[in-house]
């Protein structure tokens, strides 16, 4: 019997092209997988008349671990994405997002090494919304003025922004002790706690009060959301494992991916307390569907942080050494990274061309 079974999603445009190159970098590094594939995504609309089947979350149910390819997001349909789906239906609060600094991917920063935790579930994207002229807003617009709560111009559309005491604590928790867990030095709780006193101000008295209980153990600071960002184009290096609420941490990751060179090689994970779902930030690229050109990168960089997750650390590290190393050479690269080193795609390899030359250094 394999080690480990893992769900694995190929998903749809470029998913199935680059699950099969990070599959065989995994394999080829000696991992015992014995891989579930299960499809989601536009290819079962028809069949299941849901992006998202039933047996899917099964699966994961099951097995616990998965790891996906992108999913195009059908357009019109009344479907919300996979994505959002997936983690509603397995309870993954935590989105995981690390960025660090590879030599030849031609990012403007060297020496950054940070990693977001995403609070995934509540903020302004728990879904809580008012539609502008619908009977139910004026009712709401109404009730916070007799209320005393301030005045909302009568044109307005509303979405809410709850943020809880279970759903802060759990994530700053799971911050800290995925620092401490991965050697790592400090974690900054992001809030907007000055002006939003009852949400953002519930999530920094939350984190002060849980930092107490590593105080000691782990470095703890707060930051504003808009210095944050500052310092993060001025000084990454400051910056270690931070945490923050869901709207921010949506921004502030795609900041961080941009500072080490972009969607491309930024890989993520969401996580809950049963389940695991790896993949990579970026979306299924339909126009290079089926022409194996697509950079696999950070589907296998989301390959390094499952083996981790699972216990697999050695032969994670060889794949995140292997994918540096070809990098690095820069000669055997996919068209994006040969065209940010070189500003022309000459020479550039294909997808799997590409995984082999990883393979080679393993
Ligand atoms: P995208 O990330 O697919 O593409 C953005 C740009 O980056 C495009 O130019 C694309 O060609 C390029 N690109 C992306 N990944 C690449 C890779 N691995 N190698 C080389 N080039 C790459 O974003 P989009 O166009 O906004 O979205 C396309 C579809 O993907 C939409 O249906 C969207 O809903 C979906 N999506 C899915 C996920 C997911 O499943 N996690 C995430 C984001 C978007």
């Amino acid at each position: 019997m394999a080690k480990h079974t893992i769900t694995l999603i190929p998903g749809d445009g470029i998913g199935p092209e680059i699950t099969t190159a990070m599959r065989r970098v995994v394999e080829a590094a000696g991992v015992d997988i014995e891989w579930q594939a299960v499809d989601a995504g536009e290819g079962v609309m028809d069949a299941y008349g849901t992006p998202l089947p039933e047996h899917v979350i099964d699966a994961i149910r099951e097995t616990r671990i998965a790891i996906k390819g992108p999913i195009t997001t059908p357009v019109g349909t009344g479907f919300r994405s996979v994505n959002v789906a997936l983690r509603k239906a397995l309870d993954l609060y935590v989105n995981l997002r690390p960025a660090f600094s590879i030599a030849g991917t031609g990012a403007r920063y060297d020496g950054v090494d940070i990693v977001i935790v995403r609070e995934n579930t509540e903020d302004l994207y728990a879904g809580v919304e008012f539609q502008e002229g619908a009977p139910e807003t004026a009712e709401l617009i109404d009730w916070v003025r007799e209320h005393g709560a301030g005045s909302i111009r009568p044109d307005s559309g509303i979405s809410l922004k709850p943020i809880s005491i279970t759903g802060s604590s759990r994530i700053v928790r799971w911050a800290f002790e995925y620092a401490l867990a991965n050697g790592r030095s400090k974690v900054t709780a992001v809030h907007k706690a000055n002006i939003l006193k009852y949400s953002d101000g519930l999530f920094l008295k939350v984190a002060r009060e849980i930092a107490e209980e590593y105080a000691g153990r782990m470095e703890f600071e707060d930051r504003i959301v808009d210095m944050t960002c500052m310092g993060l184009v001025l000084r990454p290096e400051d910056f270690d494992v931070m945490v923050l609420p869901n709207l921010y941490g949506d921004i502030v990751s795609d900041l961080v991916a941009g500072l080490v060179g972009g969607l491309g090689i930024a890989p993520g994970a969401n996580i809950g307390e049963e389940y695991a779902v790896f993949e990579p930030v970026h979306g299924s690229a339909p126009k290079y569907t089926g022409k194996d050109v697509a950079n696999p990168t950070a589907e296998i960089l989301s390959a390094v942080l499952m083996l981790r997750h699972i216990g697999e650390r050695e032969p994670a590290d060889r794949i995140l050494a292997a994918v540096k190393a070809v990098l690095a050479e820069g000669t055997a690269v996919t068209y994006d990274i040969k065209r940010t080193n070189t500003g022309s795609t000459s020479g550039s390899v294909g997808t799997q061309a590409y995984a082999d030359a990883i393979i080679g250094k393993l």
